[in-house]
């Protein structure tokens, strides 16, 4: 399995680690030219969302990656990737993929407990870890968009069709699980 991750700011080097766990190969998605290669899936890390879109813009790399995510490539996204998925910013006028149907709430946790680690239920797993770290807040999702994980009653992780997105981190910790789930959905749509 190859998978492709953005790799304009973030912690884009922890999803290779977290993929090449799983005897993934992965390349890194620098400027437009890279969109053209062969990949099954890609990944959208976390970081600043404002700072990514900017540069998803500059770099013209943006329409083309909304275009292939349109047209079903898998993509999975966490934390500031997903607000650069969501199709409304609560807080911010600049939408940028806008693909997922959701709305995003950015830094939604506040400043004292902007970083925070919890393990919870994911789609059915029990006890995985999730780590927040100025984490944006999923507030409402068009009915097709399936919830698979809450946090105090807060949305953390969706899917809608090939998109996977979270407001916390799975590859910041040695569970595979989060993974091994985007590894299917991508053997699925194949
Ligand atoms: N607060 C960041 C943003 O708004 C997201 C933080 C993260 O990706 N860990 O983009």
């Amino acid at each position: 399995m190859k998978i492709a991750v953005l790799a304009l700011q973030g912690d884009f080097a922890e999803h290779e680690t977290f993929f090449r766990r799983l005897n993934c190969q992965t390349v890194q998605l620098r400027q437009a030219s890279d969109l053209q290669q062969e990949f099954d899936a890609v990944v959208l890390p976390g970081g600043e969302s404002t700072v990514q879109g900017k540069l998803l813009r500059e770099l013209a790399m943006l329409e083309p990656l909304k275009k292939l995510i349109s047209n079903g490539l898998p993509v999975m996204a966490t934390c500031a990737g997903t607000i650069l998925l969501a199709n409304q910013i609560l807080d911010d006028d600049t939408l940028h993929l806008g693909l997922l149907k959701c709305s995003v709430r950015r830094n939604a946790y506040g400043r004292q407990i902007s970083s925070f680690y919890t393990a919870g239920s994911f789609g059915g797993m029990n006890n995985v870890p999730m780590s927040f770290i100025r984490a944006p807040q999923i507030e409402f999702c068009a009915p097709e968009v399936e919830v698979l994980a809450e946090y105090q009653g807060r949305i953390t992780a969706v899917r809608q069709k090939n998109i996977l997105a979270m407001t916390f981190h799975p590859e910041l910790s040695s569970d595979a699980r989060i993974a091994e789930f985007f590894l299917k959905m991508i053997s699925e749509a194949k």
